[in-house]
Parts: C-alpha cells; structure tokens; sequence
C-alpha cells in the first residue's frame, strides 16, 4: 500500500525528533475522524521498534517491522474499550493491566510501546492511572494516544503529552490516493458514507457504499417533502448501517450549508420556493447547522444509546418540518 501523502509530514516531524533522540514519552496524535491517526502510530511503533538503524526505520521488512505490522509484536501494546464495556470506556483495570505488563523490560531491548485509542475513552480513573506512569518516566517506554477529541482528556495528561496534529486531509487528495490503490467511479460516495475516513474506504466496497449513500439522501429529500414513512424509514436505519446512514445525513446536510439556497436542493429548496422568497439563507442554515448539532450528537451517543431508532425518528421529523419553519 502506498503510504497516505497527508500523513508524511507529521511522520516527518516524529522522526526527525526521534533522529534527535528527542522522542517523547506521552505523544497524543489530535486526528481529524477518518484522517489516519491509527496508520500513523502504527509507523511511529515502527519507527522505534525497528531492528535497522533509526536513520533508516521504519525498514518495514525487518521482523520488529512486519510484527508491528501484524498487530503481534510482544513490545507493543494497544489499549482500547474492551468489548464488553456496556460505556465503551477504557477503565482503571484496563490502564494498571497495560503498566505491569510494560513494567517488564522490553524482549527485543529496543523499547515498549503503548498505544491507546480513543484516548477520550479513558474514565476519570484511568487518566489517573495512566498520569502516575507519565510522571514516573522510562527510558525507552512510549504512550501514543490518539483521539479526536482531546478537549475530553484531563487537562493534567495534555500537560505530559506532546500533541500532533492530523487535520482532515484534503479530498482532492484522498480521492487521487484512493484511485492509486484501487480505481473506481464510487469513490466520492464511499467518502460521503464513511464520514471521509479515507483509511476505511480502502476496505470497503465502494459500490455498495454508493447505493447506500444514494438510498439515504433520497429518503432525506422524501422527508423535506413530507412524502417519508419517518417511523419505517428511522427503524429500518436503526437496524442496518446506522453510523453509516449518519454519515450520510451529515453530508447531505453540510452539502446544503456549502451549495446555497441557488442550487434549488434540499432546505433551501422548500424554504425558498415555498414560504420566502427573501434573504432566508441565515434562516436556513440556523435550520441546517441546528440538524448537523443533531446528527453528531446522535453519533456520540450511538454506541451506549437504547433507542437509535426513536432519535433518528426525532432527527427525520424535524427535516420534515426545517423546510416550514423558514
Ligand atoms: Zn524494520
């Protein structure tokens, strides 16, 4: 796989601080969703467990390289909400669990490293817990958190991190890499149900993504006009694709906010052409920007929420009515 453009730059900064034995201990890499955070800490794991000279690692063929690679390397380890988390946290247990175990020297000598992601999943007493390792540094011991909402992380552990920033790439870009790994027409669709997350649309069938997409913003157009089966519609997504379809309500949304009340789509659309024909364009977009707040919340709480069919209902009925409200 060719290596992601946008994430060369910070690569590069990581390395040259590592060439300069200025590696940090904490380093929290403040991805943008879907911008590669992941790949990213997997290169830096790379970088300091690779059995060629750090002038030349990551080699990316050495055995430290390949096991990084696999997900098997003893020296690193990888934090995350376990499965059976009903909250979806990474717990006190989760963080002292990791620390014993990176206690221990390293096997291959050459370091040990701890990447956690979401780093914003930690509860109040994993950060805690982790602080007391951040205070205590170890040669050759490195955290690597990744998150996309740092402002969620304890003031204390910024304080003992390093950040990196990974700011959304450029689409232009992350379509051209896309067509470089694997040409195809749905790329621009995949993008849309995947919430830009270019590493994702590598794994996925672009395709099917597309008809996805396609299926969702028909039903939002449905909506604005009145002509949806909102209490179907909001079941059937709750059930099939649920972050995806936010995804794709997302866009189309943000598609809206970007085109304008001209381009006769959507809000502007039915606002325009059927209560003002004034300068309603603030209105609508209050409209819109109200129904993006709604969808990230909604995203936010998709993975603890009971009831993802009554919010998506809520959501719906209220694009059915942003039309009549401006
Ligand atoms: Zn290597």
């Amino acid at each position: 796989m060719i290596e992601p453009p946008w994430l060369e730059a910070p690569f590069a900064s990581v390395k040259a601080a590592a060439l300069a034995g200025r590696l940090p201990q904490g380093l929290l890499v403040h991805e943008a969703p879907g911008a590669g955070g992941m790949r990213l800490v997997k290169r830096i794991a790379q970088l300091i467990l690779c059995h060629a000279s750090r002038e030349l690692a990551p080699c990316g063929s050495c055995p430290g390289c390949v096991r990084v690679d696999s997900g098997e390397h003893p020296d690193l380890l990888r934090i995350a909400p376990k499965e059976e988390s009903k909250l979806q946290q990474i717990t006190v247990d989760d963080i002292r669990e990791a620390c014993e175990q990176l206690v221990m020297t390293s096997y291959e000598g050459r370091g040990s490293v701890a990447v956690i992601h979401p780093a914003d999943a930690m509860n109040v007493n994993a950060a805690n817990s982790l602080l007391k390792t951040l205070e205590e540094p170890r040669p050759n011991l490195h955290i690597l958190l990744v998150t996309n909402r740092p402002s969620a992380l304890p003031a204390t552990i910024l304080s003992r991190c390093q950040r990196l920033r990974l700011p959304i790439p450029d689409r232009a870009v992350v379509l051209q890499w896309l067509g470089q790994q694997r040409p195809s027409p749905d790329w621009p669709a995949a993008l849309d149900a995947l919430g830009g997350s270019a590493l994702d649309a590598l794994d996925s069938d672009p395709a099917a993504l597309r008809q996805l997409r396609d299926g969702t913003w028909q039903s939002l157009r449905d909506a604005l006009k009145g002509r949806l089966d909102v209490v179907r519609t909001a079941d059937a997504w709750s059930r099939d694709e649920f972050l995806l379809r936010l995804h794709c309500i997302e866009r189309w949304v943000t598609r809206r906010i970007l085109e304008g009340p001209e381009t006769g789509g959507g809000l502007s659309e039915l606002g325009a052409a059927t209560h003002l024909q004034g300068p309603d364009l603030d209105l609508n977009i209050g409209a819109a920007l109200g129904l993006l707040d709604e969808v990230r919340e909604i995203r936010r709480q998709a993975a603890t929420t009971l009831n993802k069919a009554l919010m998506v209902e809520q959501l719906l009925w209220r694009i059915g009515t942003s039309g009549s409200a401006v």
